[in-house]
Order: C-alpha cells, then sequence, then structure tokens
C-alpha cells in the first residue's frame, strides 16, 4: 500500500466519504496559481500526503458544515507525521477566490502546527500567504479570520452572522 492509499484508509476509518473526482478541473484551478504550487511542494516536504475532494452532503452529521479539513496522523510505525486536506465540492463552487481562501486557511494550519486551533498566530501567518498570493493574482482575498481564538474573539460571532456559505475548518 502506498502512503496515499494509508492515508485515504486512514481518513475513511473516521468516518469520511470521499467524492468521486467529479469537482477535480475547480480543485485544479484553486491551486494552480502562485504561490500555491510552491507551498504545496513544501507541505509535501512536510508530510502533506493528500488533497481530496469530498461532497459535504454525503458526510456524516458532524462533518457535515465543514467546507474543509485538514487531517494529521503521526503514524505509529515512524514514517513520521502525515497531513491531508480535503476541501468540499461546495467550496469549490463557491468560486475560485473562496476555493483559495479555504485552501490557504488549511495550509496555514500545516504550516503553523496549529490544527485544532485558529490562534491570532495563525491567522497572523494566513495573513502573510494572503498577501503573497494576492500581489502575483492582482486579486483582494481577505482573510475572514474564522474562530479566531486570542485576541478577536468578537470576530467569530459576526463572521458566522454574515456568512451563508458553508463555514470551514
Ligand atoms: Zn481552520
Amino acid at each position: 500500500m502506498t502512503e496515499v492509499e494509508r492515508m485515504r484508509r486512514y481518513i475513511k476509518s473516521k468516518g469520511v466519504v470521499f467524492g468521486d473526482g467529479s469537482r477535480l478541473p475547480e480543485l485544479v484551478d484553486c491551486v494552480s496559481a502562485d504561490p500555491i504550487p510552491a507551498l504545496i511542494e513544501r507541505a509535501r516536504d512536510q508530510g502533506l500526503k493528500l488533497i481530496y475532494v469530498y461532497d459535504m452532503q454525503a458526510q456524516d452529521e458532524s462533518r457535515r458544515e465543514q467546507d474543509a479539513t485538514i487531517w494529521k496522523n503521526v503514524t505509529l510505525d515512524g514514517r513520521g507525521t502525515w497531513y491531508a486536506i480535503g476541501i468540499s465540492y461546495q467550496a469549490l463552487s463557491v468560486g475560485r477566490d473562496y476555493a483559495v481562501l479555504v485552501f490557504l486557511h488549511e495550509l496555514a494550519h500545516l504550516f503553523t502546527d496549529c490544527i485544532e486551533d485558529h490562534t491570532a498566530a495563525f491567522h497572523a501567518y494566513l495573513d502573510e500567504l494572503l498577501t503573497e498570493y494576492n500581489r502575483a493574482n492582482g486579486t483582494a482575498i481577505k482573510n475572514d479570520y474564522f474562530g479566531l481564538s486570542d485576541q478577536k474573539p468578537q470576530k467569530a460571532p459576526e463572521r458566522a452572522q454574515e456568512r451563508s456559505d458553508p463555514i470551514h475548518m
């Protein structure tokens, strides 16, 4: 079994239903603009094994509201720390800028090794990634400070009220 297959099996064992690949063109579009390919290469060096797509509606209730997610698996046989990033059909369907935001959000989790939380340090790092992306692409994607847990706790409720899109982890 390859490392990717092992990671897929691990995620599947947690109850995730993988997508059928029908949104791969949107995923490729999301991850192809600079600096994302280089970021993915760096993430691979740090253990990223898999990027997958899924349909939110096919997940069990506890996962149905996540429009993207990251997995960390510390392997028991000494192969190291592995990560996988999932992005939903629904997030990809909102449009490229939103898909980029949620994808960079998950990469920021990986690079800051802050998987469960959304600290000020996590968001500062995501701000840097967004600045770099916006500069390279002439876009103006803004951090939504999702779930910010230390210094601006007022942000999360505001966002929850404003948004009608699926939320992400
Ligand atoms: Zn998150």
